[in-house]
C-alpha cells in the first residue's frame, strides 16, 4: 500500500537546466550558486546557497523510485504493464487525490509541490529514464566523496541511467584533483557544462566571474584528462561594443580553448538582460552593449580560430545565427553563411536581424512571460517604420528594439 503522504512524492527542484537536457531528470544536488557574483547573470541573484547533505539527496531519489513504482501500479491497472505514457499520469493524479489535491481546483502547497515533482520525474521516465541533470549552478561544489556516493546510489536505484550531467565552475574544477574527478567519472559523471564566457582576464575581472584564464584552463584540461566531457560556454559580445577590447576577449577566449579542447563548444552571444547587474552598468554608461554586427564578428573569428575539431552549437536564441554540427566539417559553410550577411547592404542586415528576433520564438518567448510590454511594443513598431521608409537612424532604432527584447530574457 503506497504512502499517501505528498512530501513522501516530491523531490526538491532548482530554477532551471540548460539547453539539450528537456529529456532529463533533474536532480537537485544544492542550491543556487556558491559564487553567484557574474554581472551578466540573473539567475540565483538574492538566493542563497546551500550544499545539500547525502542524506537529503538519497532521500529525493529514494522518493523518485516510490513515485516510479506508483506509476507502474496505475499503468498495470490500465493494461499497460510498466508503459508511463501521458494517460498514466493523469489516472495516477485522479486516483491518488491524498497526494495531488482535486488537482486543478483543490491543491495544498504540499500537492502543488508534489504536482511540480511528478511533472519533472513522469517526463523523465516517459522518456526512457536515462538522462540525469544535476542542479544547481556547480554540482562540484559538493566533496568529491560524497557526489561519488550519490552518484554510484543514483545509478544503482536507477541502472537505465546513461548520461549525467552537470554544471560546474572552472575555479572549482581546477580545485580537484585528477584521481577525484577520475572517481566521478567511473562512477557515472559524463558530462560537466562550464561557462568559460571569456579567456581574457580583464573581461572576467570585470564581469566578477571569479575565475581567471589559467582556472579555466586548468580547470578545463583536467577535466578532459579525467574522461568527463566538457560543454565549454563561451559569450561573444561580453567586452562590450568597442573594437579592441572585443578582439582581445575573442582571441584569448579562443586562445583558451585551443589549450582545453573541450569535446563541445556552445557560444551564448550576450543579452544585458534588466534582471543582471550589468543592466544598471550599461545604462550607466559603465558598459557598452554590443551591436549585433560586433558579436557576429566574434563568432567568425571564434569560427576560424579554433584549431581542433569539437562539436559546436549557437542554439541559444540570443545568437543571430543557428549552428549545430561539427566544427571541421562545418566550418567552411558557416564561415560563408556568416560572409553571405556582412556582405548584405546595412538595411538588408538590420531587416534580417529583426526578423531574427521577432520571428525565431524570442519575442513568442518574451510575450509568453508577460514582458512584452507597451514600450517594447513601440520600439519594435518605430524599428519597423524606419526600417520601410530607409530613415536614417533606421539601423539604429533595430539595434536599440533588439537589445529591448533582448533584456527581457533568455529563451
Ligand atoms: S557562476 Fe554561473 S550561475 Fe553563478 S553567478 Fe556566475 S554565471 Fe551565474
Amino acid at each position: 500500500m503506497a504512502n499517501k503522504n505528498p512530501a513522501e512524492y516530491t523531490i526538491d527542484m532548482g530554477p532551471m537546466g540548460p539547453i539539450g537536457e528537456g529529456a532529463a531528470l533533474m536532480l537537485r544536488v544544492n542550491r543556487n550558486c556558491p559564487w553567484n557574483q557574474c554581472l551578466f547573470c540573473p539567475v540565483y541573484k538574492g538566493k542563497k546557497f546551500a550544499s545539500r547533505s547525502i542524506a537529503e539527496i538519497k532521500r529525493d531519489i529514494d522518493a523518485i523510485l516510490r513515485l516510479a513504482d506508483l506509476l507502474e501500479t496505475v499503468s498495470g491497472k490500465m493494461g499497460l504493464p510498466g508503459r508511463i505514457k501521458r494517460e498514466v499520469i493523469g489516472e495516477l493524479i485522479r486516483n491518488y487525490s491524498e497526494i495531488y489535491g482535486e488537482y486543478p481546483v483543490n491543491v495544498t502547497r504540499e500537492q502543488w509541490l508534489a504536482l511540480q515533482s511528478l511533472s519533472n520525474i513522469a517526463n523523465w521516465l516517459i522518456h526512457g529514464a536515462k538522462r540525469v541533470f544535476l542542479q544547481d549552478a556547480n554540482a562540484l561544489f559538493l566533496k568529491p566523496g560524497d557526489l561519488t556516493e550519490v552518484l554510484r546510489y543514483l545509478k544503482k536505484s536507477f541502472p537505465t541511467i546513461d548520461t549525467i550531467t552537470s554544471y560546474a565552475r572552472s575555479k572549482t574544477s581546477a580545485q580537484r584533483s585528477l584521481a577525484e574527478l577520475r572517481e566521478l567519472k567511473e562512477a557515472g559523471l559524463s558530462w560537466c557544462f562550464v561557462g568559460i564566457e571569456s579567456g581574457c582576464d580583464d573581461v572576467l575581472d570585470f564581469m566578477r566571474k571569479g575565475a581567471t584564464k589559467k582556472d579555466h584552463i586548468e580547470g578545463g584540461q583536467k577535466l578532459m584528462g579525467s574522461g568527463i566531457n566538457l560543454a565549454a560556454f563561451v559569450m561573444p559580445g561580453l567586452a562590450g561594443d568597442d573594437r579592441e577590447p572585443a578582439q582581445k576577449h575573442i582571441q584569448e577566449t579562443i586562445d583558451a580553448l585551443n589549450e582545453i579542447r573541450p569535446t563541445e563548444v556552445r557560444v551564448r552571444s550576450l543579452a544585458v538582460l534588466e534582471s543582471a547587474p550589468l543592466y544598471a552598468k550599461w545604462k550607466s554608461g559603465e558598459f557598452k552593449a554590443p551591436r549585433e554586427d560586433r558579436m557576429v564578428e566574434e563568432l567568425k573569428i571564434l569560427l576560424e580560430g579554433l584549431t581542433f575539431d569539437c562539436t559546436l552549437e549557437t542554439l541559444q536564441l540570443t545568437n543571430a545565427f543557428t549552428l549545430k554540427g561539427k566544427l571541421a566539417a562545418q566550418r567552411e559553410t558557416w564561415l560563408e553563411q556568416i560572409d553571405r550577411y556582412q556582405t548584405l547592404p546595412p538595411l538588408e542586415k538590420a531587416r534580417f536581424l529583426l526578423d531574427r528576433y521577432l520571428y525565431d520564438g524570442y519575442l513568442t518567448f518574451v510575450s509568453s512571460w508577460g514582458k512584452n510590454d507597451f514600450r517594447l511594443q513601440a520600439m519594435i513598431a518605430e524599428a519597423e517604420r524606419s526600417l520601410e521608409e530607409q530613415s536614417d537612424d533606421a539601423i539604429g532604432k533595430v539595434e536599440q528594439a533588439i537589445l529591448a527584447i533582448k533584456s527581457k530574457g533568455i529563451p
